[in-house]
């Protein structure tokens, strides 16, 4: 089948010679793939796939590598680009995403969760509910699941006060960071949720706070400390 369509977003571009670009897509079927966009760099192209819209994309398989001959928008999140702190996290969910999704691998929820973010930071929520939840739900996703039932490193039962540490919530003695009762329980729910609901918490910004620091450790610690988008979230 020389022609197949796939849904999905692009997660980079890199631009090539004779205004033409590579673009690296997130799909639906096949995971992540490159294509190559002729003249998409020219302003009259149709190729234009812009970041952050989920669009359908019609691709020429000519054996040696994938061409796009076709690109639709399906849905676009306009709004996210004007709220600094939901545009640093979009972008943080496809550079992460990037780095964590290998190629041949399948990313049919991978993709669910990103869209899922884009649609609430869209609507306004905030942006750090949307960062710690859909973060947290792509590690598991990829197999790092932090541990919430004992410390994660000496296995005893959480004495009054909660830590995280790198392998998930930890007592006083080995955490690294302070983490709260309050904060456990959301972390459960979200890793418990569908992808759909992992947003329908509520939480104060303590526990927002606590959420944020975790997943960022966690994060450092299993898949890459110096991702680009990190900077803009630590600050
Ligand atoms: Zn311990």
């Amino acid at each position: 089948m020389p022609t197949f369509k796939d849904k999905g977003l692009v997660l980079r571009e890199v631009d090539t010679a004779e205004n033409s670009k590579r673009l690296l897509l997130l799909t639906q079927q096949k995971g992540k793939i490159w294509v190559f966009a002729r003249g998409a760099g020219n302003a009259k192209s149709k190729l234009k796939a812009p970041k952050m819209a989920f669009c359908e994309f019609v691709i020429y398989d000519g054996g040696q590598f994938l061409s796009l001959t076709q690109v639709s928008q399906i849905r676009t999140f306009n709004a996210i680009a004007g709220d600094f702190d939901g545009y640093c996290v979009a972008n943080f969910l496809l550079e992460a995403s990037d780095k964590m999704v290998l190629p041949e691998m399948r990313a049919e929820d991978t993709l669910k969760v990103i869209l899922s973010a884009f649609v609430r930071l869209d609507r306004g929520y905030n942006p750090w509910l949307v960062f710690s939840s859909s973060t947290f739900k792509l590690l598991q996703l990829e197999g790092f699941v932090p541990i919430t039932a004992n410390c994660s490193s000496c296995n005893n039962v959480f004495p009054q006060k909660y830590f995280f540490g790198q392998d998930g919530v930890a007592c006083e003695k080995c955490g690294e960071i302070p983490f709260s009762g309050e904060a456990l329980l959301a972390l459960e729910y979200i890793l418990k949720a569908p992808i759909h609901e992992i947003f329908n918490f509520r939480a104060s910004a303590d526990v927002l706070d606590a959420l944020v620091s975790a997943v960022l450790l966690f994060f450092g610690y299993h898949v890459d400390a110096q991702l680009k988008s990190m900077e803009f979230i630590r600050r």
